[in-house]
This record gives structure tokens, C-alpha cells and sequence, in this order.
């Protein structure tokens, strides 16, 4: 079980990450430099199990050379949070 304080770091630097990509036109197309630094300050925040995250659409895992989104999606239980590979992302639009 992780402790609060890690989970609430995780969730800031997602929505941190997410609404800068949001409002981001370099972020949908190349590498952004601020879109890729809210990534890694994500990623610091990933507890070890989880350092190895998937894509939502293909699903591969992530590489760090790839350019890769925030993507939201409704689940069950309420919204869920992850990643997707860009290119997963333009054959997939609903997801936002
Ligand atoms: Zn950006
Ligand atoms: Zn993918």
C-alpha cells in the first residue's frame, strides 16, 4: 500500500502533465521540452512496481523515446488515468 503522500504527488504531476499537454500544439506533434519535463517529474513519481507503464491502446510499454500522452478514460468506478503513445492516440480520438 503506498502511502498518501505518494499517491497525491502522482496525481499533481499527471494533471500537471495533462493540462499543459492539453493546451500544447508542439506536444501533439514533436518533442515538446516542457511537455517532456512534466513526464519525467511524473515518472519520479511512478513507485517501482509501476515504472514500466503501457500504452492504453496497443498495449505496449512506453519507451522513453517515444512521444507519449496523458490520456483520461471513464471507467467503472469513475475516470481512470494513464498513458498512450501519440500514434495510438491520432488512430484513437474519443480518448481525451
Ligand atoms: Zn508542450
Ligand atoms: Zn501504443
Amino acid at each position: 500500500m503506498r502511502c498518501y503522500a505518494a499517491r497525491l504527488a502522482w496525481y499533481i504531476t499527471w494533471y500537471d502533465w495533462h493540462r499543459h499537454f492539453s493546451a500544447c500544439t508542439p506536444c501533439k506533434q514533436q518533442t515538446c521540452l516542457v511537455g517532456h519535463g512534466r513526464r519525467l517529474l511524473h515518472e519520479q513519481t511512478m513507485p517501482p512496481i509501476d515504472r514500466k507503464p503501457v500504452c492504453l491502446s496497443c498495449p505496449a510499454p512506453l519507451l522513453a523515446t517515444e512521444l507519449v500522452a496523458p490520456v483520461r478514460w471513464e471507467g467503472t468506478d469513475g475516470f481512470n488515468l494513464g498513458y498512450a503513445h501519440l500514434r495510438c492516440l491520432s488512430r484513437r480520438a474519443s480518448v481525451t
